[in-house]
């Protein structure tokens, strides 16, 4: 039977057997895994009125209408979904919470949000200074990416977590990243500076993830501070303040000389108890989620994680993303030694083969073999996935290649601490210089600059960033056999600066005119030798012989790229004449020259981008 065709195309034809296909694939993915042509699967689609390339990644419907084209039932499935498949392969259901009666009340996790210098940082320091709980000798020591405090509400002390990175990006890092990690969101806002954009970022973010929020009213020792002001502001935001008849608390501060710190813990309680019910099964095997990981020197890999659900022991088997291993040593922000975490409580976790990233979840499984299976299939899939993208731009047997060409920078990010390394990515990604370049990165991690990378950095336009960290092994050598650049940084907007350079530096070269000279027409003369010739006065700049010149009569061009063949002063022949100076001119073999025309000469001169 002939293959079924469109507009002159042969179909790659199924037997409408299911394929699942991740959301966001592209054609290059579809090809692929039914072993056809992506040149192919362009052109099909480009009959069916849809114009894509091949590398581009398409939306559901697309992938659809492709598969129903070609007889294939097609299944887009999110990268949840494919993780949840891998765990449910194991008989594993992350965020199940158990039994209901089982169900015991847990502390609220806060991440604290808003405008850059309103105080988050200074809040968050006076807020872990302010609460050395009795007994304890040095207070919260350890910056471990988040800690517990403690604090009285009618009687009864109770504990709240702090997620200790100031900032909405590390949240909105985590959240992209399917993590749910918050409870609640305060955000600061300075009483001297009002509503500002970020403000506004911050909220909608907070919004968006249906987080309850505490306004902080910040810097109210400040001259000209205006709580009200902010109180009126923020209405417009849908956060009316329980004053105005509204359910937001605000609460007015001084982060700097540690005012109303207790009022504003007190809030986050009553905010929990009042929009939440934050209850965990404590009786259970632990999950939770990754808040930041290193490598530390002398201890290997060390992952700060999130309890939040069940009790994460020392001995447990646990996977976090794609590392694994056994809990070794459990360690809390006062830097002391626990053996066991119940849900709320962030604890850093030693005992990992490798650093898992902020964001990714992390479970205990019966047995280190199963840690390792999951891990490795995790890893397996995304490496499969960046040696997708990879080969997407090696890839240009499509209509893309003819229609547009696109610059594409890759970049591989090492760095010391995942925090670090999604930051950098996070603000690389942010820069735009146009449309004609691209970033992209390919690969990212925590640790030392491997052989892996430099191979995964070959045959590509890649650029290979450590921060922080150094090639290790033989990473150097091949890097310098093969070519690959690697470039090291410990300043994060150097990092940043240098990128948007090379970025610019890909960019082709754009050329603007630069005037050179301008001269008016006294006189024509018609030589049988030399042709017409223009006697001119140079009324500007500098007139050069084989300059560009275009003629102009009362303000119009006449004739553009005309070349200034011959220039000379009375008899001789020079290479320029200056401003006020009379000389002959010929402009090649043109002869339509007439009195008070005016010859204009320029270059094209590249332009320096902005
Ligand atoms: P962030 O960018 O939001 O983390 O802001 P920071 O915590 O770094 O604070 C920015 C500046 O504001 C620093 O110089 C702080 O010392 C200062 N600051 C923070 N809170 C207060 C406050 O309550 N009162 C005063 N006067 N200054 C403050």
């Amino acid at each position: 039977m002939a293959a079924p065709s469109v507009g002159g195309v042969r179909l790659p034809k199924g037997n409408g057997e299911t394929i699942r296909l991740p959301r966001g694939a592209s054609l290059t993915d579809f090809a692929e895994k039914i072993n056809a042509n992506p040149a192919s699967l362009v052109q099909v689609l480009f009959h069916l009125g849809e114009m894509v390339t091949a590398t581009a990644s398409v939306s559901d419907e697309v992938l659809e209408l492709l598969g129903q084209e070609m007889n294939y039932r097609v299944q887009v499935v999110s990268p949840e979904e494919e993780d949840r498949a891998l765990l449910e392969s194991f008989d594993i259901e992350f965020g199940d919470p158990g039994d209901e009666d089982a169900l015991a009340a847990r502390p609220p996790v806060v991440t604290v949000m808003g405008h850059v210098d309103h105080g988050k940082t200074r809040l968050l320091d006076t807020v872990r200074k302010a609460n050395v709980r009795e007994g304890e000798s040095g207070g919260i020591t350890q910056h471990i990416g988040a800690y517990q405090v403690s604090t009285e509400l009618e009687g009864v002390e109770r504990l709240i977590t702090m997620i200790d990175t100031p900032g909405h990006e590390a949240f909105t890092a985590m959240r992209a990243r399917g993590a749910k990690s918050t409870d609640i969101a305060v955000i600061v806002v300075a009483a001297d500076d009002g509503v500002m954009p970020q403000t506004v970022e911050s909220i909608n973010h907070a919004q968006a993830a249906d987080l309850p929020i505490v306004v902080a009213v910040n810097k109210i020792d400040v001259e000209g501070a205006n709580p009200d002001k902010i109180r009126q502001q923020l209405t417009e935001y849908n956060l009316v303040a329980e004053e105005y008849g509204g359910d937001t608390m605000f609460v007015e501060i001084s982060a700097k000389q540690g005012t109303n710190i207790e009022g504003l813990l007190e809030a986050i309680l009553l905010t929990a108890d009042a929009a939440l019910d934050l209850r965990a099964n404590p009786d259970m095997e632990a999950q939770g989620v990754t808040i930041e990981g290193h490598l530390d020197r002398g201890r290997g890999p060390v992952a700060t994680v999130l309890v939040q659900r069940g009790t994460l022991k020392v001995g447990d088997s646990v996977v976090a993303g794609d590392a694994s291993g056994r809990v070794r040593r459990m360690i809390d922000e006062h830097g002391e030694d626990v053996t066991e975490a119940l849900p709320s409580r962030p604890v850093q976790v030693i005992g990992l083969t490798s650093v898992p990233g902020a964001g990714d979840t992390f479970l205990v499984v019966d047995e280190d073999r199963v840690a390792r299976q999951i891990a490795d299939r995790r890893r397996a899939r995304e490496r499969n996935a960046e040696l997708a993208s990879r080969r997407k731009r090696v890839s240009l047997e499509d209509l893309d290649a003819a229609l547009k060409e696109t610059n594409t920078l890759n970049l591989i990010i090492k760095g010391d601490n995942s925090g670090t390394v999604e930051a950098l990515e996070e603000s690389l990604m942010k820069l735009d210089v146009g449309d004609e370049v691209d970033l992209r990165v390919i690969h990212r991690g925590v640790g030392g600059i491997t052989e892996g990378d430099i191979n995964l950095a070959i045959a590509d336009n890649v650029i290979v960033m450590g921060f922080n960290v150094r090639a290790e092994g033989k990473a150097t050598e091949l890097a310098t056999r093969e070519g690959v650049e690697i470039r090291y940084y410990s300043v994060i907007y150097q990092a940043i600066e240098e990128i948007e350079a090379a970025l610019k530096g890909m960019l082709k070269p754009e050329y603007e005119e630069v005037e050179l000279g301008r001269a008016e027409v006294r006189e024509v003369f018609k030589s049988s030798k030399f042709g017409t010739i223009a006697g001119c006065l140079v009324m500007g700049g500098e007139i050069r012989r084989n300059a560009r010149a275009r003629l102009l009569r009362d303000s119009t061009v006449i004739h553009e790229n005309l070349p200034i063949s011959s220039l000379r002063r009375f008899k001789d022949d020079v290479v320029e004449v200056r401003e006020g100076y009379e000389c002959g001119i010929t402009l090649g073999s043109y002869s339509d020259i007439k009195v008070d025309d005016v010859i204009e000469t320029f270059e094209m001169r590249e332009k320096p981008r902005a």
